[in-house]
């Protein structure tokens, strides 16, 4: 064995001992691969916890998805990963986990597509949600294939997260900012507003990509024809042309049982609570 595949293995090996720690995914969840040259990639086996794996549980695969050495299988996600590669030669490895608060957005079909945190532009841009693919079927990775030439990371449908980079622990690390970023995105959103970063400064920070070693392609894509003329391949980011932001009050957490969305002021809620307390006092 090459220096190099015994890095990757022992990387993946990390990566997948800091998913399970972090709870990004439970019992044998989540699957890692990464490529080991231009014929073969390392892959996670499946029906195992990625948070106690050894090196030399990995299976080596070709990017048609035949396993070409190891003892176990790999994940039946592999060929999402395999389509990630096919549209993305500048990437060396790809993560899908079920971070628990990113996962929560992508159930309630809610994207990570506001410009609010500068870190999160610079490296991972907007993140849109995939549509609902059933796991292990095609109907995932085709999914998957509309976005991922403009996006480093996505939500999946009632699923997970899946992010790719230069190698794994890149790749890792986004997994970790969606996860982090859906977090500060739940509480702005519970106390009832986000102050997002207006587009001049999102092109700015655009700009400072390479400085900081982002040279993904398109995540922050303002043109679809950018992300192949696909005209659902790039979701861009929400933001302000006013260069002061603005204050998005969120209520989407509010709606009702058929799905349609309710505004209320203060004074609205509290006249209605005022009025449900009378009709009670009354009954
Ligand atoms: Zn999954």
């Amino acid at each position: 064995m090459t220096r190099i595949e015994e890095q990757i293995r022992a990387e993946i090996v990390e990566a997948g001992r800091r998913l399970y720690a972090r709870a990004y995914i439970a019992s044998n969840d989540g699957n890692i691969t990464a490529r080991l040259d231009d014929r073969r990639l390392v892959a996670t086996p499946k029906s195992v916890s990625k948070g106690f794996m050894t090196p030399d549980m990995m299976v080596i695969v070709d990017y048609d998805g035949h396993k070409l050495a190891g003892e176990r299988d790999a994940s039946t996600e592999l060929p999402m990963h395999l389509e990630i590669y096919r549209n993305r030669p500048d990437v060396n490895a790809v993560v899908h986990a079920h971070p628990p608060i990113a996962t929560g957005f992508a159930v309630a079909g809610i994207p990570l597509t506001r410009a609010v945190l500068a870190e999160v532009i610079t490296t991972l841009g907007s993140i849109p949600i995939v549509e609902y693919g059933t796991p292990s079927t095609s109907e995932l990775p085709d999914a998957v294939r509309k976005y991922i030439r403009a996006h480093d990371g996505l939500l999946l449908a009632n699923h997970g997260a899946v992010t790719c980079g230069s190698d794994v622990m890149a790749a890792y690390y986004k997994m970790e900012t969606i996860e982090h970023f859906a977090r500060i995105s739940l509480v702005a959103r519970l106390l009832g507003r986000e102050h997002l970063i207006s587009r001049e400064e999102v092109e700015r920070l655009q700009g400072l990509r390479g400085m900081y070693g982002s040279p993904a392609p398109a995540p922050l894509c303002a043109d679809p024809a950018e992300a192949g003329g696909d005209p659902v391949a790039c979701q861009v980011l929400e933001a302000p042309a006013s260069p002061d932001g603005r204050l998005v009050p969120d209520r989407s957490f509010v709606q009702t049982s058929g799905g349609g969305e309710i505004r209320l002021t203060y004074g609205e809620l509290s006249a209605l609570i005022a009025d449900a307390v009378n009709t009670l006092k009354e009954s």
